[in-house]
């Protein structure tokens, strides 16, 4: 196999054996870009030189001899909403198209200061809002698995380069599902971690209380091992937890005996995909085989997820886009007066979902309609956090598919927006109550296509996820299958 079709973990390996060099590496991924992104278009940027002069540096860590992070020398992709020192960070926003950031978002500088190789800044839908990528101001980024389908959102990009070893791991960011569906969708391992255990200094606002970042990788081994280095307090951000992380690799290779698995009822009712039903509960069986129990658990708020989501994130997107005005940075559009030239800026540069959410917050809250939507909005907010509370009172973690369907069409859902927004269903209640989720992958439909498994676990309990998620990609082959490209 190629360098590049290896995990963090292998090249890890090889690298501090001197088997090979991160410069080989970064030379590989980078050929296999050249070789794949016209058919998969999966970054906006490619940082080709940074990269080779960044691995060279790290061959020189490497010879040092001095002990080393797993992640030294090893090339990266990053969601383009993740700021870059120097490096064009555009949220693919065509308001943001010649923004070139003057600092690192923590986690940027983290990865830097591990000693990883930006390979390049991945594709995504705007400001992160969408499930398909086809939001994105500049391109549409192609499934590895079918062309003809959709990568899954908004982190379309980072999930795609994984699954086309255009990279060896990503970073992405999920505010409703957006790491760990397009994993699903491409085959590979997205984790969604409890909000407030990654910092989001850096990483430009979408609905400031449910964004979080977290890694898309081509094994749960590789997840864990970005965890250790995403994660932990940062000052800079107000609601980064204070409490020092676990070692997240501590949690794999563990037994599952005994392990209460969760079933939400709810996750397999309407609308859900027959074959992808089958594939989760065939996945749950292979665990309870490995002496897992598998319980029955109500969420009884579930309907009201997608109504509740939309409200919070719309209300709070409206709020942190109001920056975008011309001013400062980013794009803007000339006018006589002040105003027209907002107007006109914010008119000609933003796509039309962004206008969409926009309109929808500012409205649920205005003056006369913020009780009745804003404020509803929150107290069910609540009451979905409660139903988890009380569903983990019954099991360790619970457990169902990522999505109702395996990838779809490109322009399927795109005149349907709430078609679109039914996507999240599974995914969004994680985020409204703040608890972590991991999506790995459990099988592939008669038509090929990659199927996701999602766990949920309660808040700063990742390693629940990890010890599940790990036995149970032990027992598969599922993540050991590339796409031909
Ligand atoms: N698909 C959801 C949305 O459009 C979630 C996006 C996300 O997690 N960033 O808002």
């Amino acid at each position: 196999m190629e360098l590049s079709g290896k995990t963090v973990h292998e090249l890890s390996a090889m690298l501090r054996s001197r088997e090979v060099s991160s410069v080989e590496i970064t030379r590989d991924v980078l050929a296999r870009i050249a070789a794949v992104e016209p058919q998969v278009e999966a970054y906006i940027t490619v940082m080709g030189d940074d990269a080779l002069a960044a691995a060279e540096a790290a061959d020189k860590a490497l010879a040092s001899g001095e002990p080393q992070s797993p992640l030294m020398g090893i090339p990266l992709a990053l969601k383009d909403n993740v700021c870059t020192r120097g490096t064009l960070t555009t949220c693919a926003s065509k308001i943001l198209a010649n923004f070139v950031p003057p600092y690192d978002a923590t986690v940027a500088k983290k990865l830097r200061e591990a000693g990883s190789v930006f390979v390049g800044k991945t594709n995504m839908d705007e400001f992160a809002m969408g499930s398909s990528t086809e939001n994105s101001g500049f391109k549409k980024t192609a499934n590895p698995w079918d062309l003809g389908r959709i990568p899954g959102g908004s982190s379309g990009g980072s999930a795609a380069a994984v699954s086309a070893d255009m990279c060896i791991a990503a970073v992405g960011t999920d505010t409703g599902g957006s790491i760990r569906q397009p994993a699903a969708c491409c085959g590979v391992v997205g984790m969604k971690p409890t909000y407030g255990a990654v910092s989001r200094y850096g990483v430009m606002a979408f609905a400031s209380s449910l964004d979080q970042v977290g890694p898309l990788t081509k094994d749960v081994e590789d997840a864990a091992i970005m965890m250790n280095a995403l994660a932990g307090h940062d000052p800079l951000d107000s609601t980064s937890s204070p409490g020092a992380p676990p070692d997240y690799t501590s949690f794999l290779n563990k037994d599952v005996k005994g392990l209460r698995i969760g079933i939400p009822k709810e996750f397999f009712g309407e609308g859900l995909d027959e074959e992808v039903a089958g594939l989760v509960r065939g996945a749950i069986a292979q665990l309870e085989k490995s002496g897992a129990v598998a319980v029955e658990v109500e969420l009884p708020t579930l309907p009201y997820g997608i109504a509740t989501y939309y409200l919070c994130a719309t209300a709070e997107a409206s709020s942190n886009l109001a920056r975008y005005i011309g001013m400062g940075y980013g794009a803007r559009v000339e006018a006589d007066n002040i105003i027209d030239m907002y107007t006109r800026t914010r008119s000609q540069c933003f796509g039309p979902e962004v206008k969409r959410r926009i309109m929808l917050g500012a409205y649920a809250l205005s003056a006369g309609y913020y009780d009745a939507y804003y404020m509803k909005a929150l107290r069910v907010r609540t009451l979905i956090k409660r139903d988890f509370d009380q569903a983990f009172e019954k099991c360790d973690l619970l457990m169902g598919p990522t999505m109702p369907t395996p990838a779809f069409r490109f322009g399927e859902k795109t005149d349907n927006p709430l078609a679109m927004y039914l996507n999240d269903i599974y995914t969004i209640t994680t985020n409204l109550a703040g608890i972590a989720g991991i999506s790995l992958p459990c099988g592939f439909t008669s038509g090929k296509l990659p199927v996701g498994l999602q766990m949920i676990a309660p808040a700063f309990e990742e390693g629940r996820l990890f010890t599940a998620a790990h036995a149970y990609e032990q027992s598969t082959e599922w993540h050991r299958r590339k796409p031909s490209l």
